[in-house]
């Protein structure tokens, strides 16, 4: 065992702190990484202040990672000391299921090993994320990070880049397609500009007036204001996807009557309340609403290979780890331009 320093909830009530535990010794499958930047997602928040149900604590939050390989095992080909390499939400799965077997281990039938609040395949051994000097993974589990892209800016792409990647691939966003994107924070930007980049003609709907200039600028060609009452209604018949990255408990009715006919509303913000479904609206016009959650590993690594690609990095406010607090209040009022990143050299 090897002691790192992190910043850890304690309880679902309490604020962050910094906290001392151990990362195991580097197994032969196994890399270590010296963690330099950690995403805030808002998933990290609905997990610390227990909004998806009971957390484990301490909670050392974090699966936006990206750091320096420090230390390879005996069986791992792929990584060498000194590469930049990137962790998301897992870093385990059984290996052996269907999903496991087809390349899907973020399905595994068995649970996927969650990056943190979560437990090894042992079932009792606790998982630390990414809010700590360093994470010790399986290296099937770690990603390749483009060197040429700013690292503060690459962390958020670990979740809310695959987040919103694997959709827009997998319901062929592109060149002809009209995407909505719902919520402009750290999933709905990352979504704008890979869209964009797809080809797709990108519209933001958002609950902030003030959020036009940066859709525009991220690579929107529209922006509306969904608190205008008739803005939505205004939209019937115009989106073929809809990706909703909004973290709070709303009403989707006039979101699915914006879809076209075959149109889906994919859902990716886990607000942990059940959403109510008028089945006459999808029935018409044979529109669905469906849902996502992260990716694969492959996934993951083409998304990190496209950001690359099209040089497409979060926006970030990079702070210290004394600021997780604020960041997190300010991340549920909707103050987040759009990625707080720990700069994890002040923990
Ligand atoms: P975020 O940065 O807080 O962005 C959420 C956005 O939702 C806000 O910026 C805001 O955009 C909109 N919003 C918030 N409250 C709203 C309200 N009351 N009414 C309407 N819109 C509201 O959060 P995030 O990190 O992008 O995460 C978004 C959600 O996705 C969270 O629930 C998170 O847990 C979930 N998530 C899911 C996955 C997955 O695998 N499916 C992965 C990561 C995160 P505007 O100001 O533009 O309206
Ligand atoms: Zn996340």
């Amino acid at each position: 065992m090897t002691t790192t320093r992190g910043f850890a909830a304690m309880s679902a009530n309490g604020s962050l702190q910094a906290w001392e535990f151990d990362r195991r010794e580097v197994g032969a499958q196994d890399i270590a990484i010296d963690v330099e930047f950690a995403g805030i997602c808002h998933s990290d928040i609905h997990q610390v202040r227990e909004e998806w149900g009971t957390a484990i604590f301490p909670m050392v939050p974090g699966h936006e990672i990206v750091g320096t390989v420090t230390a390879v095992g005996a069986d791992v080909a792929d990584f060498k000391v000194g590469d930049i390499a990137g962790v998301g939400c897992y870093v385990d799965s059984c290996g052996e299921c269907e999903y496991c077997q087809s390349g899907h281990s973020h399905w595994c039938l068995n649970g996927a090993t969650w990056t943190y609040n979560g437990y090894e395949r042992d079932g009792s051994t606790p998982t630390y994320g990414g809010y700590s000097k360093s994470i010790v993974v399986k290296a099937d589990y770690a990603l390749h990070v483009p060197a040429h892209l700013d690292r503060a800016g690459t962390a958020p792409l670990l979740c809310a880049g695959v987040t919103t990647y694997a959709p827009l691939m997998n319901w062929n966003a592109g060149p002809g397609k009209k995407v909505a994107v719902m919520g402009l924070g750290g999933l709905g930007h990352m979504a704008v500009q890979i869209a964009a980049a797809m080809g797709a003609e990108v519209t933001v709907l958002s609950h902030s007036a003030n959020k036009q200039d940066d859709s525009l600028t991220l690579g929107a060609t529209h922006f509306v204001h969904t608190a205008d009452g008739s803005a939505l209604t205004n939209l019937r018949n115009t989106f073929d996807l809809i990706i909703n990255t909004v973290s709070a408990d709303i009403d989707l009715h006039p979101y699915i009557n914006t879809l076209r006919a075959h149109g889906s509303l994919v859902v990716v913000g886990a607000p942990g309340k059940p959403y109510s479904i008028d089945a006459g609206e999808l029935m018409g016009r044979q529109r669905s609403v469906a849902g996502s959650a992260i990716g694969s590993i492959k996934e993951t690594q083409d998304m990190l290979d496209f950001c690359g690609t099209h040089n497409i990095t979060s926006v970030v406010e990079v702070i210290s780890a004394n600021e997780i607090d604020a960041a997190y209040d300010r991340v549920v009022n909707s103050d987040v331009r759009y990625r707080f990143v720990i700069d994890t050299a002040t923990i």
